[in-house]
């Protein structure tokens, strides 16, 4: 990696974007904090008991025991063109500000970035939960990257088809319909080299199509997870959210690639923080330990 370069930030609440950039040698990934929301910490903590991670995030806490999550989309280009990772909650061209969520739409804020979105081939959902697919369409749930592909593994794509009460209340099953039936998704099963530098491997756990998405650059080698790992206190494997649906299967994934992660000292960005959102996985007594960088 040659560098970490942090362009903007004003504040929490802000929706100004924040971003940073890593070149991970041919390979640039921007990293961009879209925006804010809240969410109860019990549900992020999920089997941990409150007296041992309330201490932990005591000063993010609000008055409704709710912790500031971030919303973060990664853009990764090269000289062939762009793929992004994630869209964040908000449709283009709208803006949501109010008590619980303070985001522009991915689209909105990769141009005022100046990154070009004309140049996105191929956009990469970790899932489709309503926090990272909403920026796939516009405020007419049209497609909101009309020229790129949107990929991810059939089990996620089944998954919003299912019917399922719990499916129902984590997706915009509506919304993605509509943009299913207008523009089918790519989609995959087990494992896909989508360029010889980006590979997705469909691990599941937080819902059954969850992918990792490795971008290999010539220096160094970059993880994302999507919401198995949004914040820094789950690089313990069995810290999990009550948000996966299969959490047995979570646990194993990230103990799994986590070793391989701190093996070849990858940088590994995170959904939902907002402080650090990029560091490294190193192994520490059997568990596993963030460190920011
Ligand atoms: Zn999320």
């Amino acid at each position: 990696m040659k560098s970490i370069r942090r362009t903007t930030g004003r504040g929490l609440h802000s929706l100004v974007t924040e971003r940073r950039s890593v070149d991970l040698g041919g390979i640039t990934v921007d990293l961009l904090r879209i925006g804010t929301f809240r969410s109860d910490a019990g549900a992020i903590f999920g089997p941990v008991p409150q007296e041992t991670w309330a201490p932990m995030v005591a000063s993010e806490l609000d008055a409704r025991s709710r912790l500031l999550q971030a919303l973060n989309i990664l853009h990764v280009s090269d000289a062939s063109g762009g793929v992004l990772l994630e869209t964040g909650a908000v449709p283009a061209g709208t803006r949501v500000s109010n008590a619980d969520t303070d985001s522009r739409s991915a689209r909105d804020a990769l141009i005022a970035s100046g990154l070009d979105v004309e140049r996105i081939t191929t956009i990469v959902p970790s899932h489709l939960h309503r926090d990272h697919a909403g920026g796939l369409v516009d405020q007419h749930g049209a497609a909101a990257f009309p020229r790129a592909e949107i990929v991810a593994p059939d089990r996620e794509i089944a998954a919003v088809a299912s019917g399922s009460l719990r499916a129902r209340a984590a997706y915009d099953v509506a919304a993605l319909t509509r943009l299913f039936t207008a523009k089918p998704p790519r989609s995959f099963d087990g494992s896909l080299d989508l360029t010889p530098t980006i590979t997705l491997r469909r691990l599941g756990g937080h819902t059954p199509g969850s992918q990792a998405t490795i971008v290999r650059g010539r220096e160094r080698t970059l993880l994302f997870l999507g919401d198995l790992f949004m914040r820094p206190w789950q690089a313990n494997p069995r810290w999990v959210t009550s948000y996966d649906d299969e959490a047995w299967v979570s646990v194993d994934a990230k103990a799994s690639i986590f070793a391989e992660a701190a093996a070849g000292e990858w940088l590994v960005a995170m959904s939902h923080e907002v402080q650090a959102p990029l560091g490294r996985i190193t192994a520490d007594a059997g568990r596993f330990r963030f460190v920011s960088e």
